[in-house]
């Protein structure tokens, strides 16, 4: 059994540090509702501290005039140190967030790989270009460390998407403070631990829990900032966006979706209910890139529907420590309450909603069971806004035409799903999908390399492969004369 420390600590500038309001907050185990720690919170004069350190840390410490292969070498560290501790990162990801633990090792394993992988990326490209632009000059290109990082973090697969913004941004040689969510701060503490041990120079890597209306808040409006890297619901990210705006912040934002999975007749019928089932309730259907809007083709609806209906049945719901639980708790009370909401507005506005009934050991804990909504219509609230749990919405379809036309009738533009055995109508289908990201006959499997992130409402910039590494770069030109360049007269005529 992990040992859970009874609080949790604000880590600046190389220590583990009280909160300066002297103020706790309770984090909660959403499987039992009973309080797992309490939290120190962080507030506009801990996050004043944080950029004080990442600043001293950027302009005058090491870091940023280590050679790269020495900067490196601490985050392959850090990899191997996930790697070491994953069993006891999944646990803690489990008991603070509900995911069930086959997906949080997963998840512990792949964070481990974030690293590798900007450290790679960065070999790679933290090198300039050269022109020789004529006899008269040579220009090149320089790919900077930008500053002080500020990257905030939501709960769903928090340890994930922590490393996936702190991996390049360090790589690339910034400074950072992290502020993860309030609701899932156990596996940022064990990063800092983590990060902390292999001795990363103080001040370098900062984390500050608390509230996004206050720590978060007072991270975006400093002005010793140069940027916010941002995973969370739109209208946040829409909110940091204006607080960031008179200290000009540069932005990545990865904001909510709504996406499509679209279902032809001619579909290998198995493998798409499994990837169906799958994109809606894994990750407890907390999950940005969800296929929350079932479009199925009219000639298989009714067997779709009913081996949907089977599927569902039969997830096996439960304690997300339990190596055969497939569907956890919700994230917390007031998310439940959320998802509760739509299930009710679903109904008033007429649809039918299809959902197994709880077992037993689930009586304490967030859970909402696996649901499909049946006749659904997509101008319906629950066919248009970001639900964040296991509920399918489904839709129904006679030709293309009009799928395309729904699927796109919506704000959000994340990911979608096609599925379809006719390859014409798959590229097809994928390209007029208002989206970023879009899978033809497979679930969301990624490579490390590709673009992540929305189009429309879902966001702004790309993570992973070399756009994440853009961001945390800035580029310079240099324009060298090589020949004595004709420079043009000025002033000069009246003293001939
Ligand atoms: P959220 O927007 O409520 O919170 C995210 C983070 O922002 C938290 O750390 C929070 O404390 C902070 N925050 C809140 N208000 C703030 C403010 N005014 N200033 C600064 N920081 C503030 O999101 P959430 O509920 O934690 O996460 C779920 C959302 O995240 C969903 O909409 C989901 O789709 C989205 N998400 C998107 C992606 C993606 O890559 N596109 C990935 C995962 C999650």
């Amino acid at each position: 059994m992990t040992f859970i420390q009874k609080e949790i600590y604000n880590y600046i500038n190389g220590e583990f540090v009280s909160s300066s309001l002297g103020r706790t907050f309770e984090n909660m185990n959403p499987y039992t509702n009973e309080i797992i720690n309490h939290v120190h919170e962080g507030a506009e004069e801990d996050i004043n501290l944080a950029v004080k350190a990442a600043k001293e840390a950027f302009e005058n410490g090491p870091w940023r005039s280590l050679k790269l292969n020495d900067r490196l070498k601490y985050l392959y560290e850090i990899a191997i140190k996930i790697e070491e501790n994953a069993e006891e990162i999944a646990f803690l990801e489990s008991v603070d967030t509900g995911l069930p633990i086959k997906q949080t090792r997963k998840m512990a394993k792949r964070a481990a790989e974030n690293f590798r992988f900007y450290c790679e990326m960065v070999k790679n490209r933290m090198v300039g270009e050269a022109y020789k632009v004529d006899d008269e000059f040579i220009n090149y290109t320089l790919h900077k460390p930008v500053g002080v990082a500020g990257l905030i973090t939501p709960w769903n697969a928090p340890f994930m998407l922590e490393t996936w913004k702190i991996a390049p941004a360090l790589a690339t040689g910034n400074t950072c403070i992290l502020k993860p969510a309030e609701w899932s701060p156990l596996t940022a503490n064990k990063l800092a631990e983590i990060i902390n041990d292999v001795g990363l120079p103080k001040g370098v890597f900062n984390v500050v829990h608390g509230f996004g209306e206050i720590a978060g808040a007072a991270l975006v409006a400093h002005e010793d900032v140069q940027m916010i890297s941002f995973t969370g619901e739109t209208k946040t990210g829409s909110e940091i966006m204006k607080n960031g705006a008179d200290t000009m912040k540069r932005f990545s934002m990865e904001l909510g979706g709504k996406s499509p999975i679209i279902v032809f007749d001619d579909a290998n019928f198995e493998r798409a209910v499994d990837a169906c089932i799958w994109g809606i309730f894994s990750f407890n259907g907390e999950r940005c890139t969800a296929n929350s809007r079932l479009f199925l083709q009219e000639g298989i609806k009714d067997k779709f529907i009913d081996a949907l209906k089977e599927r569902v049945e039969n997830i096996t719901i439960g304690n997300p420590l339990d190596n055969e639980t497939e569907l956890g708790p919700l994230i917390h009370k007031e998310h439940l309450n959320n998802v509760q909401k739509y299930l009710t507005i679903a109904e008033q506005e007429g649809a039918e909603i299809v959902s197994p009934l709880l077992p037993k050991g689930c009586e304490k804990g967030n859970f909402v069971p696996p649901t499909l909504l049946l006749n659904v219509k997509n101008e319906m609230t629950v066919a248009q806004e970001e639900i964040f749990g296991p509920v399918l919405s489904i839709i129904t379809f006679k030709n293309e035409e009009e799928v395309i036309r729904m699927a796109n009738d919506v704000k959000y533009g994340l990911a979608g799903y096609v599925w379809t055995q006719d390859i014409q109508r798959g590229h097809r289908i994928a390209s007029q999908v208002e989206a970023g990201m879009i899978w033809v006959n497979s679930q969301n499997v990624r490579d490390l390399r590709t673009p992540f992130g929305g189009a429309k409402y879902s966001g702004i910039g790309r993570e992973g492969g070399h756009y994440g590494f853009e961001f945390y770069t800035e580029m310079q030109v240099i324009h060298v004369a090589v020949a004595d360049v004709k420079i043009p007269q000025f002033g000069k005529k009246k003293l001939q």
